[in-house]
């Protein structure tokens, strides 16, 4: 039997509406490797905003190993890790990773998505609480609806409002699980790390941090906020990716040695997926090792950070009152720098700008976020001259852009 509706017409409407309120989103694809300077769309232009912030997704030696693992395992890992997917790159590459943390151990799931999703439903379930701060990211939000845990969400970087939900209401739960982004990845701000520590110790609760943002950026090694604020030998879940200033793909969870083997037989998005690829592995394993062979890539880019932020805080500064009013500087201790705008209308005018003017930023809307902004993020292999390039035209873009 026919019927004359259209089950599917719906998707026609939402993408009406998304288009309505200006935020819908396409790719753009990017040839040839990453670096400082990249190919969008047929044109270079200086990159701020690639998540490769050593500069080693473009690098020889991660290429070669990369390489060499497929010529030795072949492309794919063939199954998960518990059945056909070990190599023993993957012993290595956990070895490196609970080396760099300073843990007992590490895991390393297919992608940092995984490791959240897998974690948070692991930690926790129906009979637990799960406070998480309002701006954390995506995979952590869902692996604690997953989770079944009751979620509640703490304002961003609030320990007053955390401490308040803690009062009310951990004693009706079994379990607490803190969550929180060391780096904020579309704000760019450092969470209170051992504030939160010391709130979940008054509070019976375990603390989980994602350095995707911050491992590789932070600390004086590189080992993130945990090393940055010097809590890296506290009791904590450390989760991480692979995907970012490591140049690969993945996502890991360092900690105790029982934490790990608990994650190993109770993380179903572990469990039921096929294990890193060994090229992934082994650019993961080179990153590594070329972030503790070259400790100066790491000062380089907290030194980039720090230059591009100064000069942002100028520009904006020095703009007319009226213009100070479409844009605000974020607060950042990171490598990712970010001016909010007022609409996203204005926000998506003025990443065109900057784009006519060879400087790629990523511009991120609503519901991403709140409220719109530029996003830049720095490299170690950024030179000063395209630091000032790109505050340059930050500053031409923003006094050109009409202020309505
Ligand atoms: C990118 C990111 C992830 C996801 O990592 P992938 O390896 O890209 O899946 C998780 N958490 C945060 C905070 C991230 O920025």
């Amino acid at each position: 039997m026919c019927t004359s509706s259209d089950p599917y017409g719906w998707i026609r409407q939402s993408l009406k509406t998304i288009h309505k309120a200006n935020w819908h989103r396409t790719v753009q694809p990017v040839s040839g490797k990453s670096g400082p300077t990249i190919t969008v769309a047929g044109r270079s232009m200086l990159n701020f905003a690639s998540n490769d912030y050593l500069g080693l997704a473009g690098d020889d030696r991660l290429v070669r190993q990369a390489i060499a693992a497929t010529k030795t395992y072949g492309t794919g890992s063939t199954g998960s890790r518990l059945l056909s997917g070990q190599r023993p790159l993957h012993h290595a590459l956990e070895q490196a990773i609970a080396q760099l943390k300073s843990t007992e151990d590490a895991i390393v799931f297919s992608s940092g998505y995984l490791a959240n999703i897998g974690t948070v439903t692991a930690l926790t379930s129906r009979r637990d609480l799960v406070l998480s701060d309002e701006y954390n990211h995506s995979s952590l939000k869902n692996g604690a609806s997953l989770s079944g845990a009751t979620v509640i969400a703490y304002r961003h970087c609030d320990l007053e409002d955390l401490a308040t939900q803690l009062v009310a209401h951990r004693t009706a739960y079994r379990r607490c699980l803190i969550l929180t982004d060391g780096v904020f990845g579309m704000d760019g701000d450092v969470c209170p790390l051992p504030e939160i520590l010391a709130l979940a110790e008054r509070f019976e609760a375990m603390v989980m941090i994602d350095e995707a943002h911050s491992a590789g950026v932070l600390g004086k090694t590189g080992a993130g906020c945990a090393e940055h604020f010097g809590c890296g030998h506290r009791p904590m879940v450390q989760m991480g990716t692979l995907s970012k200033a490591f140049a690969s793909l993945g996502g890991y969870v360092a900690g105790s040695a029982e934490l790990i083997d608990f994650l190993r037989n109770r993380a179903p998005s572990w469990i039921y997926t096929t294990g890193l690829s060994p090229a992934d592995t082994a650019a993961a394993l080179a990153a590594i090792a070329v972030l503790k062979q070259e400790p100066n890539r790491l000062t380089q880019l907290q030194e980039n950070a720090q230059y591009l932020s100064e000069k942002l805080d100028c520009t904006v500064l020095n703009l007319p009152l009226k213009r100070q009013q479409i844009v605000k500087r974020l607060p950042s201790d990171s490598a990712i720098i970010c001016l909010q705008v007022r609409d996203t209308a204005t926000v998506l005018r003025l990443g065109n700008a900057l784009k006519q003017q060879g400087i790629f930023v990523s511009v991120v809307r609503p519901p991403t976020v709140p409220v719109s902004r530029l996003r830049m993020s720095v490299m170690a292999t950024h030179e000063r001259s395209h630091l000032d390039r790109c505050a340059e035209a930050v500053e031409q873009v923003l006094n050109a852009i009409e202020a309505s």
